[in-house]
């Protein structure tokens, strides 16, 4: 069978997916094993977040089940759904948007992967890229392209704080050159170090893409409105150059593939007639759904007591376990905690690699991710230099039970790396 030249980039499974595949290949080999799965990326079932889903999905299916689901709706969106959007929004942030502004499709990563395919790549202005200004992020905008290597990302600049913290800054100098951006895209809260865009650096990223003429597409998949899983509270904002991306998935409903976009109508049309030709539309009993949450804004009562203490209240046990387990002579940093569902640690030693590390924990029955997937060309020698693989990704939204163990295991883990770095390091030339 001969691929084409989209099928072979479209075909190519990216780092990260290998080390999924790794991850279930292995627990599907041993079942009998306790494996502690402390690298998922799928939000934690919280009991009162599904119960008050299925009231309202049973409401739906009750009230418009033939409406909805045996009929073929609008590739914008359910009109109730896409009125309900820009009801919430105009309330909330006294915006001025209409329906011309939304696009309501299955799921966040197809609008981005729509975004991306229609304002990156040959054929625009200039042969342009998907540029993420501040990596590492989210893999999955890795695979946003057809084109093989068009999303590259800027790297950060590393600022250390205190004994066991660091934080990354956005590079803005570096991002200002990047003249061969079709798209900037970042995520905020990121997806893996929980960073947050504060606004003096959004109203930045909003100018250098106006020189370009390019979008900004900023991905709120954990941040404000909702699922609100950040400790700094920064609306979403409408401008001229941005595309909001909005996910219902870590509000609670991943499976459902629901998201949105809130752009300007110049770029929401076009995205609009992406939907229609790819997919027709998004599913709508679950449009139906959301619909009813968003109309009378019980989903901020839901994020606001459920969701965001939640995940704050799992970050402060996580790294209370790490400060408490990880070895003190070891030089390991985490970074600073502002929002998303992970924590990104940083071992700053000579002897550690986040593959090797991964296949320590592996032995040892953990999973954990291993950060230089979250990186563009994390091989390639720069100024970040071994930082790029020496980070890791930690969930979360295991049970706490797990976080906890494999937290002493990722521990035990890298005591035997620096002690066997030590012998190495004794042994007569
Ligand atoms: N954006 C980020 C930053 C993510 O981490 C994820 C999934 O983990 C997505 C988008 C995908 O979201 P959706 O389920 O809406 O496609």
């Amino acid at each position: 069978m001969e691929l084409s030249r989209i099928g072979r980039q479209m075909a190519t499974p990216s780092g990260l997916r290998a080390i999924m595949d790794d991850i279930s290949t292995a627990t599907s080999a041993a079942p009998a094993l306790t494996w502690r799965n402390l690298g998922v990326g799928n939000p934690a079932a919280i009991p009162a977040v599904c119960d008050w889903w299925q009231g309202l999905a049973a409401e739906a299916l009750a009230e418009g089940f033939a409406d909805v689901s045996c009929r073929y709706g609008a590739s914008r969106g359910l009109p109730r759904l896409v009125d309900a959007i820009t009801g919430y929004f105009n309330r909330h942030y006294d915006w001025d948007i209409g329906p011309q502004n939304v696009v309501v499709g299955p799921g966040s990563q197809l609008l981005c992967f729509m975004a991306a395919a229609m304002f990156t790549g040959p054929g625009c202005v200039r042969d342009s890229k998907l540029v993420l200004p501040m990596a590492p992020d989210y893999t999955g905008y890795q695979g946003l392209s057809m084109a093989a290597g068009a999303a590259s990302g800027v790297d950060p600049l590393l600022v250390t704080e205190g004994q066991r913290t660091f934080r990354y800054d956005l590079d803005l100098a570096a991002v200002s050159k990047r003249s061969d951006a079709g798209m900037f895209l970042l995520s905020s809260p990121s997806n893996p170090a929980g960073r947050c865009l504060r606004t003096g650096e959004r109203a930045s990223l909003i100018e250098i893409a106006g020189d370009f003429r390019v979008p900004l597409m900023i991905d709120h998949a954990y941040g404000y409105p909702f699922p609100g899983i950040t400790e700094v509270p920064t609306a979403p904002v409408w401008h001229d150059h941005v595309i909001n991306s909005f996910s219902l998935s870590k509000t609670g409903l991943p499976g459902e593939r629901l998201g949105f976009v809130i752009a300007p109508e110049r770029y929401a049309t076009p995205l609009v007639s992406f939907v229609a030709n790819s997919t027709l539309h998004a599913p709508q009993l679950v449009q139906a759904t959301v619909a009813r949450a968003l109309e009378d804004d019980a989903i901020d009562a839901v994020v606001a007591a459920a969701i965001t203490p939640f995940y704050a209240e799992r970050r402060k046990y996580l790294e209370s376990h790490l400060a408490s387990a990880l070895p003190s002579g070891i030089d390991w940093r985490i970074h600073a905690s502002e929002g998303g569902m992970f924590v990104w640690l940083w071992v700053d030693e000579d002897w550690f690699e986040d593959l090797t590390v991964y296949r320590l924990l592996k032995e040892r029955g953990v999973f954990i991710v291993p950060g230089r997937h979250f990186f563009t060309d994390p091989e390639q020698d720069r100024p970040l230099g071994r930082h790029l693989r020496q980070c890791v990704r930690i969930s979360m939204t295991p049970d706490p039970e797990d976080l906890a163990v494999g937290v002493t295991l990722i521990a035990e883990a890298l005591a035997d790396m620096s002690s066997a770095a030590d012998r190495t390091a004794d042994r007569p030339n």
